[in-house]
């Protein structure tokens, strides 16, 4: 098969061919139909994560069809629709597996991170650790829900009590949760880089109350705000706008350094805190709310083999959505 590998730190990817085995155990063997590209990807690609497996092919935004099941595999059938997201493997033993918190787990393994992921014609994954996708997405559409989707609502689920929600970083995760807020009845605020007014378009056109720039003051003050941008010195701004009691919470795997800020911002019961990972409670749950809202994703497709020029335009933030890649041999499918 096809696919693009992991070339060494700030490298492109690489373009090889490898072998396509026959599934063992409870994997699946899947026939790839898209590929989201997620910003953890980046964070791979340029070495911020550390010792991702020798080689690996980037991608845990997995969508595609069964094409042949290990033994011991459950749940799925020959030609089914099936999502891979990144929680490719929990131990099933530590204490947070144990309480309900397989995201935290001592022992995990990820997608396109620690396993080989969907930058490639086709993926083996656990059926334990795979998701059937519901009928109204095609392939690319369902792609982004696989992470940007899921990551996201779990953000969401801390902060849906909140009246009005601020979203810092309008991109592929934001602009699923604005839909799920605007469904909730929540009135979304949302931060992009000054300018982009782009992103701001498609913020308003799903339904936010006020878009504008992170440097910006909201015109009142936010019950909770989600930022989804790897930047740190948002944390300070996007307190600054938080209401006393607010919560905010930080969704990406990885951020550039926090700078200090006076305890004035946090002061008043505000609350800073992180989302780690998914659980598979969060994939069946989002899965269920997705086609019920509905979510609309906003997708641009990419042929597999331009992988580099997709992540290059994602990059400089010049992408409104989500970035897909898709294996020539479903182009047009
Ligand atoms: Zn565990
Ligand atoms: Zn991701």
């Amino acid at each position: 098969m096809h696919a693009m590998e992991f070339a060494g730190a700030h490298q492109p990817l690489h373009p090889t061919e490898r072998p396509v085995r026959k599934p063992t155990g409870r994997n699946l063997l899947i026939r790839v139909g898209a590929c989201g590209i997620c910003r953890t990807d980046l964070h791979v690609i340029d070495g911020e994560l550390e010792h991702p497996k020798a080689r690996v092919i980037p991608g845990h935004e997995v969508v595609g069809r069964v094409v042949a099941m290990g033994p011991e595999a459950r749940g799925f059938k020959i030609g089914e629709r099936v999502g891979v997201p990144w929680l490719g493997f929990t131990c099933g033993r530590c204490h947070f597996c144990r309480s309900g918190r397989e995201n935290l787990c001592d022992k995990p393994k990820f997608t396109g991170y620690t396993l080989d992921g969907g930058y490639a014609e086709y993926i083996t994954a656990d059926s334990h650790y795979s998701f059937p996708i519901p009928k109204i997405y095609s392939d690319a559409e369902a792609a982004p829900l696989m992470c940007a989707g899921l990551i996201g609502y779990r953000c969401w689920k801390l902060v849906r009590t909140a009246k009005r929600l601020g979203i810092y970083g309008f991109g592929a995760a934001a602009h699923i949760v604005a839909q799920i807020a605007k469904h909730h009845g929540q009135q979304v605020y949302a931060f992009t880089r000054s300018g982009d007014t782009a992103a701001q378009k498609l913020a308003r056109s799903l339904g936010a109350v006020w878009a504008g720039s992170s440097e910006e003051m909201p015109p009142k003050l936010l019950d909770a705000a989600i930022i989804f941008a790897s930047v740190g010195p948002l944390v300070p701004l996007a307190l600054k706008a938080l209401e006393k009691g607010g919560t905010l919470v930080l969704g990406g795997i990885h951020m550039s350094e926090i700078p200090a800020f006076s305890y004035d911002l946090l002061w008043e019961e505000r609350i800073v805190r992180s989302v780690a990972n998914l659980t598979r409670q969060d994939a069946i749950e989002f899965l269920r709310l997705a086609p019920r809202v509905p979510i609309r994703p906003h997708v641009t497709t990419y042929p597999l083999d331009e992988a580099n020029e997709a992540i290059a335009v994602l990059r400089k933030g010049n992408l409104v959505g989500a970035a897909v890649l898709v294996p020539a041999a479903c182009e047009g499918a």
